[in-house]
């Protein structure tokens, strides 16, 4: 037991003063006796504020310097950094709560028997699954054998993919991971975009293989025609002449494919970048070229009655509108008039193609700007198309902040055209 400073002064002053008194009255006996009881009270009034204290804990002590009130005063400190750090864990374990619930991938712990311990927000919409699931097992909430045989530690790699339990149209990827010998966490992502993006991603390479390899096929088969040293000059010439068509095709795919690519990867125009550019100049040049692409089979007539400019990119605006045009003249197999038109109108201006051709079957309009989407994928070819034209028209739209729309008709023939808004005009 230790004694504090004033308690050792109060017991040294009451001994030395009933020792005094007790030398000076010779009554030894009474004065201790005398001493014994202040010490005593004193005692008991300390005991009484800290049993009045105790009642309030939280409450700093009246006064540090007296002995019992010492005590009162170090539990209270004790007390004060307890409360701090539990504050500070509390607040650590929201913040870490907060963390997990913003996750958009579900994280589920289970106990080694399966049952959930703890889930996180995109748990309970990714897995259907809610806080008063927790202590139920995870396996019989999500009824899917490899999920399942996944919660078992029965799949390599602890890594699989499955079409979600509650919605058919959504591929979900869940992970196992040993958090402990006693909890383990399973964390699920929705995949559903990703493998879109992936698949996407493979039917692009695969068409633009497919489409280089045919014109690269012919061209091999004339060059081993050529290297047969028994061919007369005139054939010869003729051969290689054939080489021209296949050859220009895949300029023309390799052109569509950069102009696309980059159209694709870069932001949209700058304020700067931007351009007035005169859409008369273009569809008189653009016009002229359709009129040679055409060979006179076609009535290639111009409108102009809008002297709006567009605020853009001039060789975009160029190669989308020379696209819609060129698809008209190729599209119009038997000739009839093709009329092009920049227009006003009272949001802004308007830029048309309209042909009398082959038209589009309604079903097949909401997929022609995909890439290498095709009505007929050997008309295009036939007539030089990449597959990439009406990707590229929408691309360039829309950093143009206009869409491409489309009227057809089946044998009728096609109107594509686009709204360019007042904010978009010089
Ligand atoms: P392509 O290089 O094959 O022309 P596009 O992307 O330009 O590719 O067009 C996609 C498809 O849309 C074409 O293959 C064609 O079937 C259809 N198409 C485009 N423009 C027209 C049009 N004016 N008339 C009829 N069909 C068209």
């Amino acid at each position: 037991m230790t004694f504090s400073r004033q308690e050792t002064l109060l017991t040294t002053g009451l001994v030395f003063l009933a020792l005094i008194i007790g030398w000076v009255t010779g009554a030894f006996g009474w004065s201790f006796f005398a001493g014994t009881l202040i010490w005593s009270a004193a005692q008991l009034r300390e005991r009484t504020r800290l049993i009045r204290w105790s009642s309030h804990p939280l409450k700093r002590p009246e006064s540090e310097n007296e002995p019992w009130q010492e005590t009162a005063y170090r539990l209270y400190r004790a007390i004060a950094r307890a409360r701090a750090r539990h504050a500070r864990t509390l607040r650590q374990f929201r913040n870490l709560r907060a963390l997990t619930d913003s996750l958009p991938d579900a994280a589920v712990i289970i106990d080694s028997h399966g049952d959930i311990e703890n889930l996180n927000n995109a748990a309970q919409q990714l897995l259907r699954l809610s806080a008063t699931d927790r202590g139920n097992h995870l396996g019989s909430l999500v009824r899917e054998t490899e999920f399942n045989a996944l919660l078992k530690g029965q799949i390599e790699g602890d890594l699989i993919e499955f079409a979600s339990p509650f919605n058919a149209d959504k591929r979900l990827e869940a992970r196992r991971i040993i958090m402990d010998e006693d909890q383990v966490l399973i964390l699920v992502r929705d995949v559903t975009e990703l493998n879109r993006l992936l698949s996407m991603r493979q039917d692009f390479i695969a068409n633009v293989s497919h489409e280089l390899r045919t014109p690269l096929t012919v061209i091999v088969g004339y060059i081993e025609t050529l290297m047969n040293e028994e061919l007369d000059e005139k054939t010869t010439h003729e051969l290689v002449g054939k080489l021209l068509s296949p050859t220009t095709r895949m300029r023309a795919l390799v052109d569509d494919l950069l102009l696309l690519t980059r159209l694709e990867a870069s932001p949209s125009p700058s304020a700067e970048e931007l351009a007035s550019v005169d859409m008369g100049v273009i569809l008189n040049a653009i016009a002229a070229d359709a009129r040679m692409l055409s060979g006179g089979r076609h009535d290639i007539q111009l409108d102009i009655s809008s002297r709006a400019h567009v605020l853009g990119i001039d060789s975009e605006l160029h190669s989308a509108c020379l696209n819609l045009v060129t698809n008209a003249v190729r599209y119009s197999p038997d000739g009839g008039p093709i009329r092009i038109s920049w227009t006003a109108i009272p949001s802004g201006a308007r830029f048309a193609v309209e042909d009398r051709g082959m038209g589009i079957p309604r079903e097949h309009l909401s997929r022609i700007t995909e890439r290498f989407y095709r009505v007929d994928l050997a008309q295009s070819r036939v007539r030089g198309g990449t597959g990439l034209g009406l990707a590229i028209v929408k691309h360039v739209l829309k950093r143009h902040n206009t869409h491409l729309q489309v009227k057809s008709e089946l044998a009728r023939g096609s109107t594509f055209f686009c709204d360019f808004p007042e904010s978009q005009l010089a």
